[in-house]
């Protein structure tokens, strides 16, 4: 697992900390190798060092567009130490092992982002160090590459800590840290010529996805734009087949992904769920007997949102359900399957979509979540927080009923999926108002009470809908007003996150109001 560390070869653009590196590697014993002008510095601050040609025999050539690429080096990168036949290669051709290699590359990026002309732009490709690059981090059980100056001080270390050797797991993290540069540096390259060409659409290859669907437009029509997939094994609407309907445009595709992630927080073992989403939040989120009927109480959420939305399913669309929500206009079905009456029914409408994802998502896997931002991108790690799996803290002096419980545990379910401020009311496994993306939280009960309002004069109820119901909020409600805002519209019961400086407030107002509370210390902002 140790690997000792005999001799080095550097071949650094950016000299930063390369003089205390190499004196300190040569302090060690450790031979140097280097090219051009790497050599040069080394040995100008008196450091014994080898220049490159004189071991492949063969003078940098072409500008340095070749110095490195030589079987003498390439074979010292590449070669497996125990392999017979790989060790009689070496001695037949004189190659002498290298167990460190030191490299960072042409400044491609700042050349790039200098606006400089496209000849030299082009002339800092660099080809003879990605290569090196490459050898060393693929041979990484007998070769260290280090690609960054700030890693010096760290080989250093576990250079002390090993008695000259470098372990195993400092290889392999180097390895990959060396081909996420490698693949960073390319993706810069490719990105560079999409520019100079107008490409149509960004390059995200760096962050694992390759271009798979250019789209007519994005957001807006003046916007272009590209779907890139990350080959991510994930049902949902990047792996699903579709069976009808013109391809799905920027909006279809965010939108139908949030359809079908919230939908996959509903067992489908447990109960038949359907979501109907507008503009990437839901009008409509409910549990049913069957997906009919569950699309009936969605549906009766926010029938005037509803129009022209997206429809989840959890379970095999049955006709049932399918001559259901064929009733309105709708852009998009995405379901786990479908049988032939339904995909029949569906086929009466033409430009409806119907994609069918071969199974649920698991809302609990983890994943990567990228979000752009002026000049940088955001990664963070997917929401794969579940209800199920937190201790439900009972705050106030009532404790929620059995049905209560079921409803605050949906409404929750549904916050996670809403855009911040996010308010959830739920009676009987039914969303009946929802309140997404206000900048006050009660701004969003407000909201969801209106919602329910118009709901119940729309069905020609006498009472909303929101009489009796429980409550969801995606964060802790920093003051009481959004809680009495709630049990005002008709609330018996809350969950939220808690955590604010003023639970205590929160609490005692729920208590007054005849409320039960609980507290899930799991946040759901999505923004
Ligand atoms: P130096 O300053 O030592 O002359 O050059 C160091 C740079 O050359 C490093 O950035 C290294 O990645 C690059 N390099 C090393 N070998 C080759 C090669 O064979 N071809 C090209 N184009 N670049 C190389």
């Amino acid at each position: 697992e140790l690997v000792t560390v005999k001799r080095a070869l550097l071949s650094v653009s950016d000299k930063t900390g390369l003089i205390d590196f190499a004196r300190a590697l040569s302090q060690k014993g450790i031979e140097l190798v280097s090219t051009g002008g790497t050599c040069k510095a080394i040995a100008e601050a008196g450091i014994a060092v080898t220049d490159v040609s004189e071991v492949t025999g063969f003078p940098e050539i072409m500008d340095g567009r070749v110095k490195t690429l030589h079987p003498k080096v390439h074979g010292g990168l590449l070669a497996i130490r125990d392999d017979a036949e790989h060790a009689l290669a070496m001695e037949e051709h004189g190659i002498e092992r290298i167990d460190l290699l030191v490299v960072n590359l042409y400044p491609f990026e700042e050349t790039a982002a200098s606006g400089a002309d496209a000849a030299t732009v082009i002339e800092n490709i660099d080809i003879g160090g990605p290569a090196m690059i490459r050898a060393g981090a693929k041979n990484h059980a007998y070769v260290s590459v280090v690609v960054d100056p700030a890693d010096y001080a760290n080989v250093l270390e576990a250079l002390d800590a090993h008695d000259g050797k470098m372990p195993l797991e400092a290889r392999r993290k180097l390895a990959a840290k060396a081909f996420a540069r490698t693949g960073a540096y390319d993706a810069a390259v490719s990105g560079w010529f999409a520019q100079e060409l107008d490409d149509v659409t960004p390059d995200y290859r760096a962050f694992g996805g390759k271009l798979a669907e250019v789209m007519r437009y994005g957001e807006n029509p003046h916007q272009k734009a590209g779907f890139y997939k990350t080959g991510e094994a994930r049902p949902g609407v990047s792996t699903a087949r579709q069976l009808q309907g013109k391809q799905l445009s920027y909006n279809n595709i965010n939108d139908t992904d949030a359809a079908f992630e919230l939908v996959s927080e509903f067992d489908p073992a447990r109960t038949p769920a359907v979501a109907i989403i507008k503009h990437a939040n839901p009008c409509g989120v409910a549990e049913g007997a069957s997906l009919a009927d569950a699309y009936r109480k969605a549906l009766a959420c926010d029938p005037v949102s509803a129009f022209g939305g997206i429809v989840a399913l959890n379970g095999k669309l049955d006709e049932e359900a399918a001559a259901e929500i064929v009733k309105i206009f709708t852009e998009v079905i995405i379901a786990p399957d479908a049988d032939e009456a339904a995909i029949a029914m569906v086929a009466k409408k033409k430009n409806l979509r119907l994609l069918l994802t071969g199974g649920m998502a698991d809302p609990r896997s983890s994943g990567v979540f990228f979000k752009s931002v002026s000049g940088g991108l955001l990664v963070q790690s997917r929401d794969n927080g579940n209800i199920d799996d937190v201790e439900l803290k009972v705050v106030t002096k009532r404790a929620p009923s059995a049905q209560e419980l079921a409803d605050l545990k949906f409404a929750f379910r549904v916050a996670k999926h809403v855009k911040s401020n996010a308010i959830v009311y739920v009676k009987d496994g039914a969303t009946v108002g929802v309140g997404a993306g206000q900048m006050s939280r009660v701004d969003s009960a407000r909201i969801a009470a209106r919602k329910a309002l118009d709901a119940a004069e729309a069905a020609g109820l006498a009472e909303p809908l929101t009489k009796g119901c429980v409550v969801a909020s995606d964060a802790f409600f920093p003051f009481a007003d959004g809680l009495l805002s709630a049990a005002e519209a008709g609330a018996t019961a809350v969950i939220q996150p808690g955590g604010s400086m003023r639970d205590d407030e929160v609490i005692a107002a729920a208590d007054e109001a005849g409320l039960a509370m609980v507290m899930t210390g799991m946040r759901h902002f999505r923004h």
